[in-house]
């Protein structure tokens, strides 16, 4: 999906009260930003994170530090991510740490503020790598962001009080072997039904899920559950006023 860029995937990047974080920049991040119209401007940014090391969620990390940076010339913004990353082959080059304000280690249970947004990581997720998923708090409720991870029933309590759920729904079918630890559709449905959000994202998809046509995925989950289910679309927008 990713290296065919049939789906975008750069991230997600959230403005709120003159607040802007960026989210898991992905391949293409820095471009699909630019691009984007009305463009999202790099230099308004003041946080990004990172929820876990993978190329598909940070590629584009070092280029959009630079970015927020404007190439190092204004000292600028944050990053949080797992230690993980910077450990072994760090994913952001030394010589751009000189320009952020600061680095921040995400760890469970973990409450951060960036300007005008607070956000948690209730849970470290069971993936190959040091992850976390997000939880933002906002006056129109709380948007969660459940990125990869293995389905496990700490989801349920982790993501208990999110109105809009966002998941990461790779698999139209739950893996026969688990080491690639990401959900699948059923695991989709059962985190709807216990949580019970207002509203409910499915995002990051992988080949089967879009050869089987997410919005209608999405569709039968809205039936299932009785909770209204989209798909996530490039460049899709959400109002935070709108669930
Ligand atoms: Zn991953």
């Amino acid at each position: 999906m990713v290296s065919r860029q049939l789906r975008a995937s750069g991230g997600i990047w959230i403005h709120f009260q003159g607040t802007h974080i960026h989210i898991d920049p992905g391949p293409g991040a820095l471009v699909r930003a630019v691009s984007s119209r009305p463009p999202l401007n790099p230099p308004d940014l003041h946080a990004i994170l990172v929820s876990h090391r993978h190329l598909d969620h940070a590629n584009d990390l070092n280029i959009m530090v630079e970015a927020m940076t404007q190439g190092g010339t204004k000292k600028r913004g944050s990053v949080f991510l797992p230690r993980e990353a910077l450990q072994g082959e760090p994913i952001l080059f030394s010589y751009l740490r000189e320009f952020l304000n600061e680095i921040v280690f995400l760890e469970t249970g973990g409450q951060y503020r960036v300007g005008n947004i607070s956000f948690t990581t209730p849970l470290r997720h069971e993936h190959t790598t040091e992850t976390y998923g997000f939880s933002f708090s906002f006056p129109q409720g709380t948007v969660s962001l459940v990125v990869d991870t293995l389905f496990t029933e700490k989801l349920f309590e982790a993501y208990a009080k999110s109105d809009c759920l966002i998941i990461h729904t790779m698999r139209l079918k739950p893996a026969e072997h688990l080491e690639l630890l990401h959900l699948s559709v059923e695991d989709a449905r059962i985190l709807i039904e216990n949580i019970r959000p207002r509203l409910a994202i499915l995002t990051h998809f992988g080949m089967t899920m879009l050869q089987a046509k997410p919005w209608e995925i999405a569709e039968k989950l809205t039936e299932k559950t009785g909770i209204p289910v989209i798909a996530a679309r490039d460049r899709m927008t959400l109002n935070l006023d709108s669930f």
